[in-house]
């Protein structure tokens, strides 16, 4: 469907000519597409849907490309408009606010392709790729590397930004390169070594670029029995050590070398404590879950009294891993 057929839909290219609030305006039906592609443009989408949490409110704009041309037409589209552009991968470490996120939401999880090379054994696949299935993937085709990314719920985009990691493997430890895109809307194509990698964390962390595919050394020729075993081994471990019935973002803290977070928590006497509908996990306490009909602010109220509660105990101030987007009360009640 091109821009013009899309009657009653239409954001029509005159439409980045003016003015931010005058093309919000201009939505008929809450949905307008962006210039010169298919892709629906969404006005004030849900985010509760699109993120592991299922709380927070709506993006102001929210688009998901499916290949680069409309990545780079989306991020075109944000500047001429002068609209802040947050990036959304699988949404599993991520805090959005109840209020929502202003400007527009551009998510990658339709960025879909892979390509497992026989000859290198890399494994090169798009931002929007999820992780668990790729390690299973892998394990069909017995190919070894990726056994302790089963557990993990974000997409290939969201793992090389927050180099995502598990029993004592991580990103970092795979990466041959990441191609990411620049505000400018340049390619390039990055060595983690260019990354900062560092513990859960990486360069491209609070920054303006997107990953659009990452390679991965793997080992391929092993027993694809052997390698589904592993596979499964890690993935019961995770569901018998880690809450996976309500909805979470995983680890909420780092772990403050050399402590872990969950201990320093459950020492503090927080297992289970509640703010609204929001928990410290029961299974282990590094995690807050969703219990129903939590609101993002009282996630949040919880992860500042936690920080306050070890803070008195330890003397640790605890850093939030997940990252949380939009505007919150820094006072809780
Ligand atoms: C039950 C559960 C278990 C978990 N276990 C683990 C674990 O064992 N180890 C671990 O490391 N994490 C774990 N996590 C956290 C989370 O799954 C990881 O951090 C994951 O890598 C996030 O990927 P995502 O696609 O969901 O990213 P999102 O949560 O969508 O985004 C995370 C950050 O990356 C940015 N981002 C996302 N995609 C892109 C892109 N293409 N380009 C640029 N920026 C991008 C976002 O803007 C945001 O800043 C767990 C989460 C849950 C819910």
């Amino acid at each position: 469907m091109t821009t013009s057929q899309a009657v009653g839909n239409v954001c029509t290219i005159s439409a980045l000519t003016t003015n931010k609030q005058e093309t919000i305006n201009s939505v008929d039906g809450n949905v307008i597409y962006l210039p010169g592609t298919d892709c629906v443009i969404k006005s004030q989408a849900s985010l509760s849907a699109f993120t592991s949490y299922r709380v927070g409110g709506g993006a102001e704009l929210y688009v998901a490309p499916r290949n680069l041309e409309a990545l780079q037409a989306s991020i075109k589209y944000a500047k001429e408009l002068a609209l802040p552009v947050t990036i959304l991968g699988a949404g599993s470490n991520l805090l959005v606010s109840d209020q929502g996120i202003p400007g527009l939401v551009i998510a990658t999880r339709h960025f879909r392709s892979k390509h497992f090379d026989q000859q290198t054994g890399q494994l090169t696949v798009a931002a929007g790729e999820s992780i668990p299935s790729l390690a299973w993937e892998a394990a069909d085709l017995g190919w070894q590397g990726l056994e302790w990314a089963v557990g993990i719920p974000g997409t290939v985009g969201g793992a090389v930004v927050m180099n995502a990691g598990a029993h004592n493997s991580c990103i970092e430890d795979m990466l041959v390169s990441a191609e990411v895109l620049s505000p400018d809307g340049t390619l390039e194509t990055l060595t983690p070594a260019e990354l900062g990698y560092k513990y859960r964390t990486s360069l491209l962390q609070g920054g303006k670029r997107i990953v659009t595919q990452a390679t991965f050394q793997l080992q391929p020729g092993a027993d694809p029995a052997l390698v589904i075993a592993t596979t499964k081994q890690h993935k019961k471990h995770r569901l018998s050590t880690q809450p996976y019935n309500f909805p979470s973002c995983g680890s909420v803290f780092r772990n403050p070398n050399p402590y872990s977070a969950g201990w320093l928590i459950e020492q503090a006497g927080l297992k289970g404590y509640q703010i609204g509908g929001a928990q410290v996990a029961l299974l282990h306490a590094n995690f807050i879950v969703n219990r129903g009909g939590a609101k993002a602010s009282d996630i949040f109220c919880l992860i500042s009294h936690i920080q306050r509660e070890v803070q008195e105990r330890w003397s640790i101030w605890l850093e939030p891993e997940v990252k949380m987007i939009g505007e919150f009360q820094p006072v809780c009640l």
